[in-house]
């Protein structure tokens, strides 16, 4: 009943969403609100007072103090951008729509532009979702487990530290009652005390009870001020206990998303932005329409990136 609640709330249809976001006019008037949510200021000298300059989508809002001149989108993800706005606009919504943030290639046959645009889009896309949701720790009781993309491919070994695979941690936060709330997916360099401290001082709150298998790196949460608890149950493999329910349906749904969806995909790349993409569209579950249009202003706050920055291939952070 828990999850047909999540599953069966009403989203967005493609034609409301047109409605809202269909036009230059009001995609612009979109980011607008977003970037400025009290009204316009002058980047360089914050004066609000201002005047247009020039119409339709390339407007531009000089200052009338310094007479700076600035765009809708200079110093945002969408800055010297060449494509309509309502195409960056259709681009989050299909993003938003799918589990882990569509593919380029779908991205590309959708929107009718070609594949490097596709894939770039998608690319600063899933970057400012991951952007986002590292500004958040997870806090109270948490399930964390170790896992790996790519661990199916042919040639690698069985078990924990296998050669071809993509080393990731998945923490799941749940409520009092039990039920899940707030997810994690975060690539490691292997799971060594050194990572898993590294990682718990970025994404956990002091105070955090986690659980987890005995895999011995894990006791190093300790470093980010939270109580460890592990879980070691004889023969019977740890994760298929009530304690890691969570943490377990989340890495059987991912491991399924990503089969459907990816069938050459290199992990080892891009493997940070499918996954937080998957973990962005989690954590806003429970809100599908909030969760097109919080998408909108988080793009529209996200700083640029350089495009060298977007190729150079996704290491682990911790
Ligand atoms: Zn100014």
């Amino acid at each position: 009943m828990y999850l047909n609640r999540i599953q069966f709330q009403p989203g967005m249809a493609i034609p409301e969403f047109l409605s809202h976001f269909g036009t230059e006019a009001q995609c612009t008037k979109a980011i607008k609100a977003a970037r400025w949510p009290s009204g316009f200021r002058c980047p360089r000298c914050n004066l609000a007072e201002h005047y247009v300059v020039g119409h339709g989508a390339r407007k531009l809002f000089q200052c009338n103090g310094c007479r700076h001149q600035t765009s809708v989108t200079a110093g945002s993800l969408m800055e010297h951008t060449k494509l309509p706005l309502r195409t960056w606009f259709l681009a989050i919504y299909l993003i938003s729509q799918a589990k882990t943030g569509l593919s380029a290639l779908a991205l590309k046959r959708q929107l009718g532009v070609s594949y490097p645009t596709a894939w770039l889009m998608h690319q600063k896309l899933n970057s400012a979702m991951a952007q986002q949701d590292n500004v958040h720790q997870l806090s109270g009781f948490v399930q964390l487990d170790d896992a790996y993309l790519g661990g199916e491919r042919a040639g690698g070994k069985v078990g924990r530290g296998s050669e071809n695979k993509v080393p990731f941690v998945a923490a799941v936060s749940v409520d009092f009652r039990g039920h899940p709330r707030y997810l994690k997916l975060n690539l490691v360099s292997g799971f060594t005390r050194e990572a898993i401290s590294k990682w718990a001082k970025a994404h956990l709150s002091p105070q955090t009870t986690v659980i987890s298998d005995g895999l011995g790196c894990f006791a190093a949460v300790a470093d980010g001020g939270c109580k460890h608890v592990p879980v070691v149950v004889g023969a019977r493999r740890p994760r298929d206990l009530p304690q890691f329910k969570w943490v377990n349906t989340v890495l059987g749904n991912l491991k399924t998303t990503l089969a459907g969806a990816f069938h050459s995909l290199k992990y080892s790349k891009y493997a940070d932005r499918y996954l937080a993409a998957f973990s962005y569209r989690f954590n806003r579950r429970f809100d599908l329409r909030e969760l097109i249009t919080g998408l909108i202003v988080d793009v529209a706050r996200c700083r640029p990136f350089k495009e060298d920055v977007i190729r150079v291939h996704a290491e682990a952070r911790f």
